[in-house]
């Protein structure tokens, strides 16, 4: 079945943060790293390649993926581990733009993920990443996707700094901030118009509030700042994301009630779910192939 060209999806191939979390108490909310697909009329991208990547790329080349475009919120390994064992990359077949707005020349994105691919590190280079071409933008600008769509950025309060984005489509807009730690002033305002009226968006929640200030500076938030910072900006969904590799199934369930009956429909991001907006409004339902 197509997708409504008005619709603006998006599905949540890992939720997790920090390293993959695997196993018995990660089976419902899932244990892959950071990766999530959108999907807004004839364009379509990804957002960051955690260990979630492995698994949408299988997923994408089986639906014969043409042109793809994945944007990095930073290149910490939670959010590009995925890379190397993402196939599309791969496939001459398949133009691949990596895009980082999060880097200060003269280090480039290239050379960060020639890092990770290299002997004796990993066994394959970044030139057997074929068709692919990496690209930068300046954090806080809007830039132009290689698939045409234009998207918005804010630079983020993270260790070797961050980059979130926002995206608007037939009038539905959802905003991705992760990873980040709230506490600059001078951020969190501009971050708070970014996220303006934005239908929904994905926060990073790694923290509950008592656990925080043992990991200040780690650069990461809470609950409570997610659901603040919605309030303060008109978000109407606010997402937990980006969640401890610690936090089993029962404790994220604890917390989706938590956050719920702090401001009704907030929620608590699930691996495997898609989420439909159109038009503003947002419904759960089957991911569609492009
Ligand atoms: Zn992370
Ligand atoms: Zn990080």
């Amino acid at each position: 079945m197509a997708l409504d060209p008005n619709t603006l999806s998006l599905t949540v191939w890992g939720a997790r943060g920090s390293i993959p979390a695997p196993g018995p108490h990660t089976l419902r909310y899932g244990g892959e790293t950071t990766c999530l697909e959108v999907r807004a009329g004839p364009h379509h991208f990804l957002i960051d390649c955690g260990s979630g990547a492995r698994q949408c790329g299988a997923a994408l080349a089986a639906e014969g993926v043409t042109q793809l475009d994945v944007v990095f919120t930073h290149t910490h390994m939670d959010h590009i581990c995925g890379l190397p064992f993402f196939c599309s990359a791969y496939d001459p077949n398949v133009p691949v733009s990596l895009w980082a707005g999060h880097i200060s020349p003269p280090e480039g994105f290239k050379e960060i993920v020639e890092r990770m691919m290299s002997p004796p590190i990993f066994p394959v280079a970044t030139s057997a990443l074929r068709n692919t071409e990496f690209r930068r933008f300046d954090a806080g600008r809007e830039f132009t996707l290689a698939s045409g769509l234009a998207i918005g950025s804010v630079p983020l309060n993270h260790p070797g700094n961050g980059c979130g984005y926002r995206i608007t489509w037939a009038g539905s807009t959802i905003a991705v901030i992760t990873d980040h730690e709230h506490g600059n002033e001078a951020m969190d305002d501009a971050i708070a118009e970014f996220v303006t009226g934005a239908d929904l968006m994905i926060y990073d929640a790694m923290l509950l509030e008592e656990e925080y200030e043992r990991y200040r500076g780690w650069g990461h938030s809470t609950p409570q700042r997610a659901l603040a910072l919605a309030a303060r900006a008109g978000v109407a969904t606010p997402m937990m994301f980006h969640h401890d590799p610690a936090r089993s199934d029962d404790a994220l369930d604890t917390l989706a009630a938590d956050v719920a009956r702090q401001q009704p429909g907030a929620q608590v991001a699930t691996q495997g779910a898609t989420l439909h907006l159109t038009r503003g409004r947002l419904e759960l339902g089957p991911r569609h192939a492009p």
